[in-house]
């Protein structure tokens, strides 16, 4: 039977209580408190005597493959609470969990004589958890947070087979080799500073980078039809209130007091793009009415989650609100399909799964407005002739949405691409339009997003690309090394016919050798060096380099222009 996310979860989760088992018995004094499945694996955080080193990984590792090996059914049974207060009496982290859960019993999961608090979901036996690898130790919070106890995280995986296990670890290497961080040092992108925890900083060459990304998507913007606004930074929090931002979004909000009034720092453009579409009455004339912005918004994340610009507090999205009747949604959702899978396309990302999330229990609006929108999504995935699959009850409480994963040249999945459909806003914001008939209606918000962060799609690519950014995209493109300083005028023109071409180009005119000049240019990653020597400068022709080492000598200028030419995306 092909086992599925949720199978792999439960795998993981009973691999996080193997690890608990494990250490316990090699360290009988440690304090266990949670261990769940996570997106790559599981995690258990400890209290233990001592700190658990990298070093000693292995020897856990080999205690929980021996537990493994004693094949022990994994039972779980309900017990009093009081009955679970005496077991962890000396535990104040369980207690504390005990006392959290509604109801008179709580759950115990045993293996051996090893038993763990914990709701249930496991595999059948420790026989079925031979696939484990233990893959860090870290410092945590007690319930993630600083002001609570320190704590030792254990981090691991689990696979339900041998070469399931081995993939992902082969995988993790390369990756690690070209991580995103290491790139943008040594291309000069990008740094962080502990003046601003999570908030990128971007050097000359990533602003570049990422300017290319806008302007290829206002290209796009202008193609179809959509009208860039900008909003401020920064609202009163009594618009946060309406959104639902306040109720459900404020630990993640920064705030400011100024003359009294409390304002939020903008986690969303949503409510922005709204009080434009207020700002005058609409009409159905207008509709759809496609509103773009690259929103510069601040998220508070934990800072245990932050990971490079793949995991920041400050990014800018490219946003777009399209508003719309309910029967306009099947078009505008068929050409927005189209713009996202081209775009995706031109980055090399061919394998694209998509799924429908479709209504959740607690779902807003009503049965019969769900059904419209959900089979008009449905419907625009086919007109795109789109291979999806539904993701039942997935859907945000306010409407369906679809999603793009795209896998990476290393074989990872990301997201990217969202489209959501809202029937919440509208309401909240008494959004209306006046129909062809003179009456006042509701319409449809479509929230888009495509690169989704501009900051998080960035360090996609740059480990996609494995720091080698296509010529199109790179923030230099050319660079044209002298042989010696009697090439100096003929390199400035080059340069200065390659400008007027619209291409990124530099010249290395300094003392340096041509080998060195050469080398530093690989370095960083340039795609094209022109290498000019008198031979060249007598024949009016140049030399090109390529990265992977080919070479093309005695060609005219404007040959290379076309050449360039050709490599354009927009
Ligand atoms: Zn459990
Ligand atoms: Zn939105």
């Amino acid at each position: 039977m092909k086992k599925t996310d949720n199978d792999l979860k439960i795998l993981r989760h009973s691999a996080a209580h193997l690890v608990a088992h494990a250490v316990l018995e090699l360290y009988p004094d440690t304090k266990l408190t949670i261990g769940p499945a996570t997106e790559e694996g599981f995690f258990y955080d400890f209290l233990p005597k001592q700190t658990f080193k990298e070093e000693d990984l292995p020897k856990i590792e080999e205690r929980m493959l021996e537990i493994a090996n004693r094949n022990y059914p994994i039972t779980h049974r309900e017990i009093s609470k009081e009955e679970a207060r005496k077991l962890y009496h000396n535990n104040p982290f369980k207690l504390e969990l005990i006392d959290g859960i509604e109801g008179d019993t709580v759950g115990l999961s045993c293996q051996g004589d090893f038993c763990d608090l914990c709701r249930g979901g496991h595999v059948e036996s420790t026989g079925q958890l031979k696939h484990v690898k233990l893959l860090a130790v870290a410092g945590s919070y007690w319930r993630a947070d600083r002001t609570k106890q320190a704590l030792q995280r254990i981090i691991g995986t689990a696979f339900f087979t041998e070469k399931e296990l081995n993939d992902f670890l082969t995988q993790r290497e390369e990756a690690a080799k070209y991580d995103h961080r290491k790139i943008g040092k040594q291309l000069d992108l990008f740094s962080f500073h502990e003046e601003g925890p999570g908030f990128p900083f971007f050097h000359p060459r990533g602003k570049k980078v990422l300017n290319i990304l806008v302007n290829y998507m206002r290209h796009l913007h202008d193609k179809y039809n959509y009208q860039e606004v900008s909003t401020p930074t920064m609202l009163s929090d009594e618009l946060w209130k309406r959104s639902g931002h306040y109720a459900h979004y404020k630990n993640n909000m920064y705030f400011c007091t100024i003359d009294e009034r409390n304002f939020a720092i903008k986690p969303m453009n949503c409510p922005g793009s709204i009080l434009i579409y207020k700002s005058r009455p609409r009409s159905y004339r207008e509709l759809p009415l496609k509103l773009a912005e690259f929103g510069h918004v601040h998220r508070h994340e934990l800072s245990g989650v932050l990971h490079g610009l793949l995991r920041v507090r400050a990014f800018t999205q490219d946003d777009a609100h399209i508003y719309c009747t309910v029967n306009q949604i099947e078009q505008e959702v068929t050409t927005l399909i189209k713009i996202i899978k081209d775009l995706l396309k031109v980055f090399g990302f061919d394998n694209i799964q998509i799924a429908l999330s479709t209504r959740p229990e607690n779902a807003m609006g009503s049965q019969e407005l769900w059904n419209t929108a959900t089979a008009a999504l449905s419907d625009a995935l086919k007109n795109a002739k789109c291979e999806f699959t539904i993701a039942e009850g997935e859907g945000a409480f306010y409407g369906p949405k679809i999603e793009f994963v795209i896998q990476d040249s290393m074989g990872r999945s990301w997201t990217c691409g969202t489209i959501q459909v809202d029937f919440m806003n509208p309401e909240n914001f008494d959004l209306t339009y006046t129909s062809s008939a003179g009456t006042k209606e509701r319409p449809v918000m479509i929230h888009q997003a495509i690169y989704g962060s501009l900051e998080r799609f960035f360090a996609i690519l740059l480990e996609h690309f494995k720091g080698q950014l296509p010529f199109w995209l790179s923030p230099t493109q050319i660079r044209i090394l002298t042989i010696s300083d009697s090439q100096n005028e003929y390199a400035k023109k080059i340069e200065a016919i390659l400008k007027e071409n619209g291409l990124r180009v530099e010249i290395d005119d300094s003392s340096d050798q041509i080998n060195s000049k050469i080398k530093n240019a690989q370095l960083e990653k340039i795609p094209w060096m022109i290498v000019l020597g008198q031979k060249e400068a007598d024949a009016q022709t140049v030399s090109v380099r390529y990265l992977d080492g080919k070479q093309k000598m005695g060609i005219k200028i404007e040959e290379l222009v076309d050449q360039a030419n050709k490599l354009k995306v927009f």
